[in-house]
């Protein structure tokens, strides 16, 4: 290949992998055909288009976890306990070229996906989580919508004595973004004083969140767990 033909390709190859919807295929790019037919199904609206910077996958959806993340088709009720809203995920359901794979909408076939229906997989850092530093919180274990398969209270190597130690299990987590999107260890809680209403559980947070950023100093990733893309 020409220099000039890497160099047309330089800008697709250095684009970071976004998150793409459950059950996106590896051949998903060339299957999609930017209808927007999963966007529209999506009871959450967690489904955006990529814009046209985006270039080869302009119009192709992707999965933003800080401000929409995937609910998994589930609504929690007032008693705590999570009900499928439809028979299967329906952004998977209405693609029309199967470029998004089927997926039946039961908790116990989501976590046992095999490894091209995940979204991505979560990674938890322990030196910046509330829980493993100051034995408090646990949103993203109490949220997980694969609570004890995904997102387990301890890690298998640590002896279980006291508080919750969240913990990531790889095998079984797929990638929805909850425990992102709920973890309150993010910088614009450290930085929110009286000027910025904090939601109540961001406040109780907000101080111990101003201690681990600072021992961390500059250039740590926040939140304290992040959903990383498949690559
Ligand atoms: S699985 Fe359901 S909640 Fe998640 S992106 Fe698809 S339609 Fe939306
Ligand atoms: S991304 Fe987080 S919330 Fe979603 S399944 Fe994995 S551990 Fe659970
Ligand atoms: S939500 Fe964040 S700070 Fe809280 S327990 Fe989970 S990773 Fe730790």
């Amino acid at each position: 290949m020409t220099g000039l033909g890497l160099l047309a390709l330089a800008p697709l190859r250095l684009r970071p992998p976004v998150l793409r919807p459950p059950g996106a295929r590896e051949d998903f790019l060339a299957r999609c055909i930017r209808c927007g037919k999963c966007l529209e199904a999506c009871p959450y609206d967690t489904l955006r288009p990529l814009g046209i910077t985006a270039g080869a996958n302009a119009h192709t959806p992707y999965i933003e976890p800080l401000t929409t993340p995937c609910y998994l088709c589930h609504e929690r009720g007032p008693d705590g306990v999570d009900r499928p809203l439809s028979k299967f995920l329906r952004c998977t359901e209405a693609c029309p070229t199967g470029a998004l794979r089927k997926i039946e909408n039961d908790k116990e076939v989501l976590a046992t996906l095999p490894e091209e229906l995940r979204i991505g997989v979560s990674v938890l850092q322990e030196e910046l989580c509330l829980a493993w530093q100051f034995d408090v919180c646990g949103e993203c274990y109490y949220n997980c919508p694969l609570k004890d398969k995904a997102m387990m209270d301890s890690p298998p190597y640590l002896a279980k004595e006291g508080g919750l130690r969240p913990w990531v299990n790889p095998k079984h987590c797929v990638g929805c973004g909850m425990c992102n999107y709920v973890c309150p260890v993010r910088e614009e809680v450290a930085q929110a004083r009286m000027q910025a209403p904090l939601s109540l559980y961001e406040a109780r947070y907000a101080s111990m969140v101003r201690n681990l950023l600072g021992r961390a100093g500059p250039g740590a990733k926040l939140p304290a767990v992040r959903v990383l893309p498949r690559t």
